[in-house]
């Protein structure tokens, strides 16, 4: 009977559950006081949509486990940019990400810079990471303008009390949610006061971890 049940359970639909992703990704998203109209994912908010079940369920049902392992454990990031983007339907993206897998590109080598080889437009003029290797498919010809856009909004760093200096990635949006419209001028600088989004201080983020 069990077996009978397992048989005609239906399994659920790739691009129904990648679209469902999606719209609670995009409703995830917070918009940064400080540069308009640019939102970031608070950080605590990856290890929540990106979970062995969630993968699993928006990639084809053949995906290698090894795959969707590594999603989970490299590559969240990637994958979310590549779901906000929605220029990969599940097929391609278990495609782009397994090719992902076997060069190397993983979430350390992100952000990525404008490149004139990503999807082998040109030749590389200069060298760099053999895992951007990945890259030159022509696949990401189609789907890397909108990534270089996109990966910004999950690079917001966390601040920490002992911390007084950050290089910031390139397009990062900075995880603030009001500044002050009064600044005082320096000759270097500009300063204003600003609020940072309660999950992006170290205060808030470790009393997180222990309460779950
Ligand atoms: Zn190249």
């Amino acid at each position: 009977m069990e077996q009978f049940m397992r048989l005609f359970r239906r399994r659920p639909d790739p691009n129904i559950e990648f679209q469902a992703l999606r719209k609670k990704l995009r409703g995830s998203l917070v918009p940064s006081g400080l540069e308009g109209s640019r939102k970031f994912l608070p950080a605590p908010e990856v290890a929540t949509l990106v979970t062995t079940e969630t993968v699993r369920s928006v990639l084809p049902h053949d995906t290698p486990p090894k795959i969707i392992d590594f999603i989970c454990s490299h590559a969240a990031k990637l994958f979310l940019t590549l779901v906000v983007g929605g220029e990969a339907d599940p097929a391609q993206l278990a495609s782009v990400l397994g090719a992902c897998q076997k060069h190397g590109m993983a979430d350390t080598l992100l952000p990525i810079e404008q490149m004139a080889c990503i999807g082998r437009f040109t030749e590389c003029h200069s060298k760099h990471d053999d895992a951007l290797n990945v890259f030159h498919d022509e696949v990401w010809a189609d789907i890397s303008f909108r990534f270089h856009d996109d990966q910004g909004m999950f690079q917001s760093p966390v601040f920490t009390r002992d911390q007084f200096i950050y290089e910031l990635k390139e397009g990062c949006v900075l995880p603030i949610t009001w500044r002050s419209r009064h600044e005082n001028d320096g000759h270097f600088s500009t300063v204003y006061e600003a609020l940072i989004h309660r999950l992006h201080h170290d205060e808030h983020v470790p009393q997180q971890v222990r309460s779950e």
